[in-house]
């Protein structure tokens, strides 16, 4: 064995104390770390001819890169829709890296049990009904695009295709309707040979991003009555304004039209968890599949999201990944068969970790207390003559911008950079209804209310000071 490799493995115990103790050490210090930092430009390596072993490799990163990471898994960093990681998803997240499963779903160790079992608790923490199978992937993203996938397949068959046997040749295009689609909707509809162009957006209602129902309506009317073949991708919270479309309406219009049902609920799915904002994701049981992300509020580590159908079936002659595709899988843990990935990450174990030792109570606090938190600054931005809100908050998040006569794209830029440079908070920028704004999204278990005032003193700060 090579000398420093058989060292190292010698040495575990001991490297991994110090690997804790450089853990431990962020971990409390997360809090006042910089939220997002300014990362020099480049950085280059060369391969070394030989190893310098796992501690003073540990060494190096520390002395070059670690001052460089960003807060993002603390407090004070609202920039896209982020989760931390709660401790108990730390647990898990590092005996999947110590157990190095591959949870395909063979039977040769538990791990796709634990997986059956972590997709039925999130089932319950969202109120999804038995009919709905689960699995993980490494994201919204992928999710959206199995989701979509396997509508596909459904259309195919009532059109007498089996898509994922004989491709999409032979039909008509693809049409997938969305009022406000998330960018990655884009990206699936690449992927899958629908084509972005394929992805019309439905008016949505007057200053809103949820779908207008009558215009969705009027649209799968011309569609039907033309034969072209569609999908329905219904959002339960948008990124902007986390808006909700009236899912009940839409699994209604579905239903009539014999249309696929998708629904994106990558972060918004959580409103489930607490009985005040349940009604938002009211419907979304009916949906024929769904996206709700994990490393978003569940709060585990990336990467990791859930794709739940009522039509497993499909989804499997999809992902089929056996040559003898006519024998009928009816496994229910060969996830191999099931998404794009075949070796995979054992993802269900964080998850597992995180629901176990917090339960419901404990999302519903998470969850309740980041829409407090997110309602609090908004009534500071609506109260200020700096600001302007642009949607009341439903959720989590926040999109506003600066003072209306002062609001360009590059002013907020100049802003989100001077808030960066400062390090208290980290958002991120946005475009709603053609405005140049900015989004603040309250994702992560640590904030609390007493970060109000410190992200609130950030944001007046960087409005004026100059220095970039
Ligand atoms: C974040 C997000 C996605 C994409 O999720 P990834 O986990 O980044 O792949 C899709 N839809 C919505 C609504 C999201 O918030």
């Amino acid at each position: 064995m090579y000398e420093r490799l058989l060292d190292d493995h010698q040495r575990i115990q001991q490297i991994l104390a110090s690997v804790l103790d450089d853990s431990v050490h962020f971990l409390s210090t997360l809090g006042s770390r910089p939220a997002g930092c300014v990362p020099p430009a480049t950085i280059a390596e060369t391969l070394p001819q030989a190893g310098i072993g796992a501690t003073a490799t540990l060494d190096l990163f520390r002395s070059k890169y670690a001052d460089w990471m960003s807060g993002a898994a603390g407090p004070h960093y609202f920039g896209l829709v982020t989760g931390g990681a709660t401790p108990a998803s730390i647990v898990g997240d590092w005996l999947t890296t110590i157990y190095d499963q591959n949870a395909t779903g063979s039977n040769d160790s538990i791990a796709s049990q634990i997986e059956l079992v972590a997709i039925g608790l999130l089932r319950e923490l969202f109120g999804l009904s038995e009919a709905h199978a689960g699995v993980f992937v490494s994201g919204a993203t992928m999710a959206n695009f199995v989701g979509l996938a396997t509508g596909r397949q459904w259309l195919g068959h009532r059109r007498g295709v089996d898509i994922a046997q004989s491709g999409l040749s032979g039909l008509p295009p693809i049409r997938v309707l969305c009022g406000t689609p998330h960018s990655s909707v884009y990206k699936a509809c690449a992927m899958l040979g629908i084509g972005r162009d394929c992805l019309e957006r439905i008016a949505t209602l007057p200053n809103r991003e949820a779908v207008d129902v009558a215009s969705l309506r009027k649209r799968l009317v011309e569609l039907s009555d033309s034969g072209q073949p569609c999908l329905v991708v219904g959002n339960a919270g948008t990124v902007n304004s986390v808006d909700y479309d009236d899912l009940n309406a839409l699994a209604d219009l579905c239903h009539k039209f014999e249309v696929w049902l998708h629904v994106d609920a990558a972060f918004g799915g959580f409103a489930a968890c607490v009985p005040e904002k349940q009604s938002l994701v009211a419907g979304i049981d009916r949906a024929d599949s769904i996206t709700i992300d994990a490393h978003k509020w569940l709060n585990v580590p990336y990467d990791s999201a859930m794709v739940f159908t009522r039509h497993l079936q499909l989804q499997r002659e999809v992902f089929q990944n056996s040559a003898a595709y006519l024998e009928a899988d009816p496994t229910p843990t060969n996830f191999v068969n099931l998404t794009p990935e075949n070796s995979r990450r054992f993802r269900a174990l964080p998850a597992w970790f995180t629901l176990m030792a917090y339960g419901r109570e404990g999302y519903r606090e998470v969850v309740m207390r980041n829409c407090k938190i997110a309602e609090e600054i908004g009534e500071l931005l609506q109260s200020s003559d700096r600001f302007q809100l642009l949607a009341p908050v439903r959720m989590n998040g926040i999109v506003f911008t600066l003072a209306v006569d002062t609001a360009t794209h590059s002013s907020v830029q100049e802003y989100l950079h001077r808030v960066q440079f400062g390090g208290v908070l980290y958002m991120t920028p946005t475009e709603y209804f053609a405005v140049p704004a900015i989004r603040l999204s309250v994702t992560n278990w640590r904030t609390t209310q007493q970060d109000v005032s410190k992200v609130w003193s950030g944001m007046l700060s960087a409005l004026d000071s100059d220095s970039t």
